[in-house]
This record gives structure tokens, C-alpha cells and sequence, in this order.
């Protein structure tokens, strides 16, 4: 492709929740607001963002979905990878969006992306018989730069390691992968590792707000030799080789960004919080080098944290990436939510 004609490899959405009934309570007022028919967000009283796109208080999960994740999910199936990736301060919609909260108890509504996009998928699976579809899951969540298997907690941190293959593709090894034949499969395998997120590993109650979870869908397509010889190519007999195409949809609930260093934290759980922040940190640095119009000389530094590690192959190069930066409303997060929409600008 020419250069300046290609797509922008990373696209950059805002979403800001509506105040929660305990916030109205307080009385607590809105800081941040849409500015009507433009993708701009003005916080405070006069500063301005613009991005790919932005979500208000009575954006549905539909919405979200058909605008940011459904062209993502049609190019998974034409075998290209995708990454949706939600950031934000701990409160401020994160697994709400994505769709990795107690899904049992959620209306059909009220779902997030994740159930959607499995939904999504199986529609396409079953109106494509002539295409041989093999889908695996895993869950993994990085906390402390450590990686643990949310679907296989006996495995230990040291059974797990990130290792690129030969033509670059990024994998776990040692991270236990289902195979599944239908979307209530995915849903309790998802529920399951959303359940060990909460209880798991730590018991702590703020342990999902300092971890990175990431929940991947593989997807293997062999066109069968029964609907090749259907199709108008023709068909080299001594040619065995089928055709297959891999690929994958990761979804990624982030850590909270909130800045624990200012609340004067120490020992343990500062040196938790620095290494979480070096990890948006990285992912932030990943993402603007990725923007970056010289790209092709730019060293795309990968390898600084565990999260943009593991996504290598899934950000950038043929790969679509959105970044869904949620805010709340509220003046009492204002320097938060000032910050969340820095980094999202940055990011763009
Ligand atoms: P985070 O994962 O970023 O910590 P949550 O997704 O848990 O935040 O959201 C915090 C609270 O706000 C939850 O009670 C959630 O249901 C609610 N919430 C978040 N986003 C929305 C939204 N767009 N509409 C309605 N409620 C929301
Ligand atoms: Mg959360």
C-alpha cells in the first residue's frame, strides 16, 4: 500500500457512563459533555478532544458494539486479527463495556461486547457450512507483570511464557485453551475465568482493578474440499494443500488507570502500582509509535511490559485495534478523567 493511504492502525473511542444513582445521591455534578453531531468532548469548561468516536450517558451496549467492534469482528472472519482494549480509572465502565462482568445476572441489553461478539460469531459460523470452523478460548490476566490462567488456576506463574513463533505469531505457551462448539460454551468458560478474576488467585477485593485481563478467541477456517470444488477457482489436482486461515479476537478489560502514587501509597502495593502503570505506560508508548507515519524505522518497543507483549501480533501491522477510553461523568473525577482523555489523545 502506498504510503499515507493506509488505515490508521489503532482506532480511539471515549465513552462516558452515566452518574451511578449513588453519585446523585451526593449530588455530584457532570463535568465532561458531548458536543452534539461532532465526535468532540469538552471536560471542565472550555477543553476540547476530538476522537474516532465517542459514546454519551444514554449510549447503548448496541451501539458500542455495531460502531466499534462489528467491522472488527467481519475482518477476525476473513482471517485478520483484532484487539479491543478498554481503559479507564477503576468505576468507570470498563467491564461494563466489554462485557466481563456476571453475565447471568445482565439483561440481554445490557450485554457487553464479549457476549456480543461470541454471539456474532456463531451466527456466521452456522450460516457458513461450507467452512470448517474450529474456535478455542483462553483467558489469561497479567497482574504484578506475572501471568495467570483464569480458566486453569492450578497452573503455576512459571508454566507460563510469552513466545513468538516463526512467522510471528505471539503465543502462551502453557495456557490452556478450549476448544468449543457453540456460544453458550464460551459464555460459561467466560464467566468462569470472570469468577477466578474476582476470587482467584489473591481473594483481595481490588485485585481486578490492578490487572490486565485478557479474553482471546481463536478462530481456524479450512474451506473444505467439498465447497472448493463448488467454487469457480480452479483446482491444481496434485495440489493437497487446504486452504486455512488462523486468527484471533482479543478482548482486553485494563487496568485501572487511576494514579495510585498521589494517595501516598508504599512497600507492596506502591511497587504494584508502578508496574501496573508501566504497563499503560507501555501499551501507550506501543500504540503512538503504531500512529506514528514513519512507523516502518520506528523501533515499536513490544517488549517493555507483558501486556503489549502478548498483543504483539494483534496490534498493528494487518491487525485492528480500537481503544475504548471510559470516563466518568463526575467533577469529583475530573483529574482522572482529564488524564483518561490525555492518553486516549495521545493514543489517536
Ligand atoms: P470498571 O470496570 O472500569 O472498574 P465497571 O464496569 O465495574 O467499572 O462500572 C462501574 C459501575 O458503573 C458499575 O456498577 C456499572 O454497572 C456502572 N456502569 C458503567 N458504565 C455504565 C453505563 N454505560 N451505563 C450504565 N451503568 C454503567
Ligand atoms: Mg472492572
Amino acid at each position: 500500500m502506498e504510503a499515507g493511504m493506509e488505515e490508521i492502525p489503532v482506532k480511539v473511542a471515549v465513552r462516558i457512563r452515566p452518574l451511578l444513582s449513588k453519585e446523585v445521591l451526593h449530588n455530584h455534578r457532570v463535568c465532561v459533555r458531548l458536543v452534539p453531531d461532532t465526535q468532540q468532548i469538552i471536560i471542565g469548561k472550555d477543553r476540547t478532544f476530538t476522537f474516532d468516536f465517542v459514546f454519551g450517558k444514554n449510549s447503548t451496549q448496541g451501539e458500542v458494539y455495531t460502531v466499534c467492534i462489528k467491522p472488527l469482528l467481519q475482518s477476525l472472519t476473513k482471517g485478520y486479527n483484532a484487539t479491543v482494549l478498554a481503559y479507564g480509572q477503576t468505576g468507570s465502565g470498563k467491564t461494563y463495556t466489554i462485557g466481563g462482568g456476571h453475565i447471568a445476572s445482565i439483561s440481554e441489553e445490557e450485554k457487553g461486547i464479549i457476549p456480543r461478539a461470541i454471539q456474532e460469531l456463531f451466527q456466521h459460523i452456522s450460516e457458513n457450512h461450507n467452512i470448517d470452523f474450529r474456535v478455542k478460548v483462553s483467558y489469561i490476566e497479567v497482574y504484578k507483570e506475572e501471568l495467570h490462567d483464569l480458566l486453569e488456576l492450578e497452573t503455576s506463574v512459571k508454566d507460563l511464557h510469552i513466545r513468538e513463533d516463526e512467522k510471528g505469531n505471539t503465543v502462551i505457551v502453557g495456557a490452556k485453551e478450549f476448544q468449543v462448539e457453540c456460544a453458550d460454551e464460551v459464555m460459561s468458560l467466560l464467566e468462569s475465568g470472570n469468577a477466578a478474576r474476582h476470587t482467584g488467585i489473591t481473594q483481595k477485593n481490588e485485585h481486578s482493578s490492578r490487572s490486565h485481563a485478557i479474553f482471546t478467541i481463536s478462530v481456524c477456517q479450512k474451506q473444505s474440499a467439498e465447497s472448493q470444488k463448488n467454487t469457480d477457482v480452479p483446482q491444481d489436482p496434485s495440489c493437497k494443500s487446504v486452504r486455512m486461515i488462523a486468527s484471533k479476537f482479543h478482548f482486553v478489560d485494563l487496568a485501572g488507570s487511576e494514579r495510585m502514587t498521589k494517595t501516598g501509597n508504599t512497600g507492596e502495593r506502591f511497587k504494584e502500582s508502578i508496574q501496573i502503570n508501566s504497563g499503560l505506560l507501555a501499551l501507550g508508548n506501543v500504540i503512538r509509535a503504531l500512529g506514528d507515519p514513519k512507523r516502518k524505522s520506528v523501533h515499536i518497543p513490544y517488549r517493555d511490559a507483558k501486556i503489549t507483549h502478548i498483543l504483539k501480533d494483534s496490534l498493528g501491522g494487518n491487525a485492528k485495534t480500537v481503544l475504548i477510553t471510559c470516563i466518568s461523568p463526575s467533577s469529583s473525577d475530573f483529574d482522572e478523567s482529564l488524564n483518561s482523555l490525555k492518553y486516549a489523545n495521545r493514543a489517536k
